[in-house]
């Protein structure tokens, strides 16, 4: 059996017998894959810590029939800024569940991979470090709106979907096309949500900026504006990969618990 090695963020972990995990990664080169941490709820494994979901690590795995083995893990960056605060945590299983849900292992598309790699751990890190919530909710944006183009799903913000002419002015969005409408193009079937010229300028800044560069409006955009941005994006990645993120409500019910009520 060989051993191959590959960068890889790990996005879950779940039990498979008593001392063994098995890994949900997505890996530089292969994306998503699967391998088992033999040994790791013992305490003195060595592979503990760089198995925990969100670690983003160095490995070596043995190729087996079935499931991959785990030989070493070191780790590159374990976010640890995101495990303290739940609001960047919850935000970081929302990306690790996009990313869940849209890709597999494939390793002919290997420069994909590796695009849609970078792009996680960019984003997983700008979460870590944002000083706010408006800043972890532009971070999220700008990831949606970059793993969608990835994932071949790209938003269309210029064109009208109907009449393909660039509309001024303020627009119709629709979360189950992902692209916008003419006021006038409007189609009676689909819903739509009104989107102010402000707000597609805004996205489209973001959407053409490569994801470690900053926009002009990075330092001056409010939670308001950025909060219904991402809810429009997520509805959209909802609709289009036909499942609905678990991240907020399992947020929504730690606080909960957490005030008492
Ligand atoms: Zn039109």
């Amino acid at each position: 059996m060989q051993n191959y090695s590959t960068d890889a963020i790990n996005i879950k972990t779940y039990p498979i017998s008593e001392f063994d995990n098995i890994v949900v990664m997505f890996s530089k080169d292969m994306g998503l894959i699967r391998g088992i941490a033999k040994g790791v709820k013992r305490p003195k494994s060595k592979l503990g810590a760089a198995s925990q979901a969100l670690v983003a690590n160095s490995l070596v795995l043995s190729e087996r029939r079935n499931l991959d083995i785990i030989k070493e893990a070191s780790a590159i960056n374990s976010f640890n800024k995101l495990r303290y605060n739940l609001d960047k945590l919850t935000m970081a299983i929302y990306i690790t569940e996009a990313i869940n849900i849209f890709c597999t292992a494939d390793n002919s598309e290997k420069a994909q991979n590796e695009e849609i790699y970078n792009l996680l751990y960019k984003t997983l890190d700008n979460i870590q470090n944002a000083q706010d919530k408006t800043r972890i909710l532009l971070s999220a944006i700008k990831f949606q709106l970059a793993f969608m183009k990835l994932s071949g799903f790209g938003i269309e913000l210029k064109r009208c979907l109907k009449c393909s002419s660039e509309p001024t002015g303020s627009v119709l969005f629709s979360p189950e096309t992902g692209g916008i409408a003419c006021v006038d193009c409007a189609i009676e079937q689909v819903h739509y949500v009104k989107m102010h010229e402000k707000i597609r300028e805004f996205l489209i800044a973001l959407n053409e900026t490569p994801i470690h560069l900053k926009t002009k409006y990075d330092d001056i955009v409010n939670e308001k504006v950025t909060n219904s941005c991402f809810n429009l994006l997520k509805k959209y990645i909802e609709i289009t990969g036909n499942k609905k993120s678990k991240a907020f409500k399992v947020m929504e019910e730690t606080k909960s618990r957490l005030k008492g009520v």
